[in-house]
């Protein structure tokens, strides 16, 4: 494995680090708040990055990106969650939506969707689970029933982040009941459809929860036309595009780089304070920055692993299974640092208002993207049949 960031890494670092101060509000906790300011800020912040050739590095030129290298992305990705992701929802255009279309999109698709992405101009929502599948997501019920020269789709998704806000849902609904022509098992008879969410068979309901207002929604759909020009791939074969997805998705959030940022903060916002914290706290401290070391070195690993096309279900849950685990645990270190906070100055109440955006965060972290115990089942599975092929 060669983790080398690149020359570039530390300028790019100091780059983006400047920009973040320059456009992003010190106390700006990310764009899903209920002042309609901090959307804007993530919106215009993407443009910018977008105009410097900093939102989609990674992409091929032909595609709108800057042809660099994935770690460059990677400290991109790293510099945006240390700082609150002001990216805000477009993080998911970038590490998902926009490869998973260069893998399987027509030639059409790319041209539309893939200059809005790499602009800062669109916004997407995945449209997978369901109230009855979500760990058993090929159990899903959404319908496209043939109807002319296409389907007509209804159906109901939940937890359903930012449709509020998206332009775009990149929608799995069923096109074949188990048993009807080719389709055997629940995984097969399954599409990928790309539909606009100004369609009016569409209906968003957003869902309150302590992650924000504007975060998590049910999307129900009506009726909704769909045609061959919208399936990405191939019909009833959406479950391997699934597959690509969640590889994807499972690394593109390096919460470690948040959780070490604020962890680091700690002994500066409290001062003299710190020296008289009990040990075992201090001992808690070092330990998690420790677990950000090890998430880190994961997340590298499933970088190189998806950048040379050898990656496993099981190499991205290893990493999920340790990140998501530090954001917890370094949620309740960092409260309980939070505690022992004494004075009221700026420095103070940043740290407070952080340390408390990340606790609430950090307790869907192991259920979101697929939940800690089906990440431990793929990985047992993967170590079980290596070890059965030894
Ligand atoms: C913050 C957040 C954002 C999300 N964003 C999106 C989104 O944008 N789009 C989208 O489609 N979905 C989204 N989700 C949904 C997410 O993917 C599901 O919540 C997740 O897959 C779990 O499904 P579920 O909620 O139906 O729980 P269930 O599948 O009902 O699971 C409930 C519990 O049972 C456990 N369990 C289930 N089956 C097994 C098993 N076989 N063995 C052991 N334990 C099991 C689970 O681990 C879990 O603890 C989001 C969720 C969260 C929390």
């Amino acid at each position: 494995m060669d983790f080398d960031m690149g020359k570039r890494a530390g300028d790019l670092r100091r780059e983006l680090r400047a920009l973040v101060d320059e456009h992003v509000p010190e106390h700006f906790l990310g764009a899903f708040t209920d002042d309609p300011a901090d959307l804007e800020t993530a919106q215009q912040f993407c443009r910018t990055l977008a105009e410097r050739n900093l939102l989609c590095m990674a992409w091929p030129e032909e595609f709108g990106g800057g042809g660099a290298s994935v770690w460059e992305q990677t400290v991109v990705r790293e510099e945006m969650w240390a700082h609150h992701e002001p990216r805000g929802a477009q993080y998911m255009g970038v590490n998902w939506v926009g490869p998973i279309i260069m893998r399987h999109g027509t030639e059409e698709q790319q041209r539309r969707h893939l200059p809005l992405i790499a602009a800062g101009e669109v916004i997407w929502c995945q449209g997978f689970s369901e109230p009855e599948a979500g760990s058993d997501l090929a159990s899903l019920r959404t319908y496209a029933r043939p109807d002319g020269d296409g389907w007509l789709v209804s159906g109901q998704k939940i937890w359903t982040s930012y449709a509020t806000m998206a332009q775009w849902c990149f929608l799995l609904a069923r096109t074949s009941r188990v048993g009807e022509g080719a389709t055997q098992k629940k995984q097969q008879g399954l599409t990928i459809f790309l539909v606009p969410m100004d369609d009016p068979a569409i209906t968003v309901r957003p869902i309150g929860t302590m992650l924000g207002p504007h975060h998590l929604n049910e999307v129900f759909f009506d009726d909704l036309r769909v045609t061959e020009a919208d399936v990405l791939g191939t019909v009833d074969q959406g479950w391997s595009i699934v597959q690509d997805v969640m590889s994807f998705e499972r690394v593109g959030i390096a919460r470690y780089a948040r959780c070490e940022r604020l962890l680091a903060a700690a002994p500066g916002v409290l001062g003299q304070r710190w020296e008289s914290l009990p040990g075992e706290l201090r001992g808690r401290w070092i330990r998690m920055l420790t677990h950000c070391r090890r998430a880190r070195l994961l997340a590298y690993r499933v970088v190189e692993l998806q950048s040379s096309g050898r990656i496993a279900p099981g190499d991205a849950a290893a990493y999920r299974i340790a990140v998501t685990k530090l954001d917890q645990d370094s949620a309740e270190v960092l409260s309980d640092i939070a505690a022992e906070v004494r004075h009221d100055d700026h420095r103070a109440a940043w740290f407070l208002g952080e340390v408390e955006d990340h606790w609430r965060y950090s307790q869907a972290s192991t259920v979101s993207s697929g939940s800690i115990e089906m990440q431990r089942i793929l990985l047992s599975r993967a170590m079980l049949s290596a070890g059965a092929n030894r």
